[in-house]
């Protein structure tokens, strides 16, 4: 389950990030999960939970804000929404497509006391 060490980079992040701040709590973390970036929040979620029981962590809440894959073809220089991985411009049928979101894993807002 990659999901575990995921869990434990996000949470050095996190202790770093709350070591900086001198903020004892943690109340909650925001993230970014890119709808291509292999995580199943679920997961991430549970793995999240075990590691941080009996630390000064638990009880955070870990929101996920699910980010879509879109994508921009680099023939015509649309941007557009892929559905179901399939990497095909929709205006000129193009093939080249750089992937513009949808990859990411991000925090992007951690909440302490
Ligand atoms: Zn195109």
């Amino acid at each position: 389950m990659h999901e575990m060490s995921i869990a434990q980079s996000l949470i050095e992040i996190i202790q770093e990030e709350m070591a900086r701040n001198q903020a004892k709590t943690l109340r909650s973390v925001r993230l970014h999960v890119g709808e291509m970036s292999a995580i199943v929040p679920d997961s991430l979620s549970f793995c999240f939970e075990v590691i941080t029981a009996g630390t000064d962590m638990e009880g955070a809440r870990l929101m996920m804000d699910i980010i879509p894959l879109e994508g921009r073809c680099l023939s015509c220089g649309e941007a557009f929404r892929i559905k179901d991985y399939v990497f095909l411009c929709p205006f000129c049928g193009g093939s080249e497509v750089e992937t513009v979101s949808g990859q990411e894993l991000s925090i992007v807002e951690i909440e302490v006391e």
